[in-house]
């Protein structure tokens, strides 16, 4: 099978869990984008799964990121960049220069550097604020903020310039069921609609739990091995 076929059918079986899920829950299908989470894959496949109709990349590493971006515009291919890796304060303003939407907002500090490195590209970056569910009490490294400083979080992303509010964004915690991660950020997204009425959408799912989070109202979910295939281990 070439490359392109691979990719296809990845694609066929994920658009297909999809509809399913949504049929499932009696939603549309065009309320949930599909962000293809391309990291550690070459520019050319996602130069592939624009041809079969992506729209949306998500990339978790920086300069990673940009690079496989700048590739692509340089072969006139335009996509929406997702930024959906853990983020350090001093690589944020280079980070907001060329994703379109930035889904790993954890903490105040990068809020002005986000807004500053968007501005001074001349855009607008979306942004949502990463909570970690997680419900020990010992911090796990993992990224995300505490589900008590989301408000506060959110109400700097608003007063930044060069951001926009889009929601919020979680990665399931590994020692809980994904349901009950999925109904504690939908109750979270709720709360953060009485402040932020446009602030809609909840990126939630991944390859092992699409069908749970777009149950629990998901409007992006972030795929990557479904359709890669599975990734070298970490580096
Ligand atoms: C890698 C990654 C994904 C995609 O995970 P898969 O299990 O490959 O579908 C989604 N979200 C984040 C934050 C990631 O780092």
């Amino acid at each position: 099978m070439s490359r392109e076929d691979e990719l296809r059918h990845g694609l066929a079986v994920v658009r297909d869990r999809i509809a399913r899920a949504c049929a499932d829950a009696g939603r549309d299908p065009g309320e949930v984008t599909l962000v293809v989470v391309t990291k550690t894959y070459p520019a050319a496949d996602v130069a592939l799964l624009h041809r079969l109709g992506v729209t949306d990349v998500g990339e978790n590493r920086h300069p990673e990121a940009g690079r496989k971006r700048a590739e692509l515009e340089a072969a006139g291919e335009q996509l929406r960049w997702h930024f959906v890796g853990a983020l350090q304060s001093n690589k944020a303003a280079a980070v907001s220069a060329y994703a379109d939407t930035v889904h790993s907002v954890d903490r105040v500090a990068l809020v002005a550097r986000l807004s500053r490195g968007a501005a001074s590209a001349g855009r607008t970056v979306d942004c949502f604020v990463q909570v970690d569910l997680a419900t020990h009490a010992a911090p796990t490294g993992r990224a995300g903020c505490a589900p008590a400083d989301v408000a506060a979080l959110a109400d700097a992303v608003v007063a930044a310039d060069a951001l926009r509010l889009a929601g919020l964004m979680t990665v399931a915690p590994l020692d809980e069921r994904p349901q009950d991660a999925f109904a504690e950020l939908t109750r979270l997204s709720s709360a953060l609609r009485r402040d932020h009425p446009s602030a809609v959408a909840v990126s939630a799912g991944m390859t092992d739990d699409l069908e749970p989070a777009i149950a629990a109202g998901a409007t992006h979910v972030r795929i990557g091995r479904a359709i890669l295939g599975e990734r070298p281990p970490l580096r």
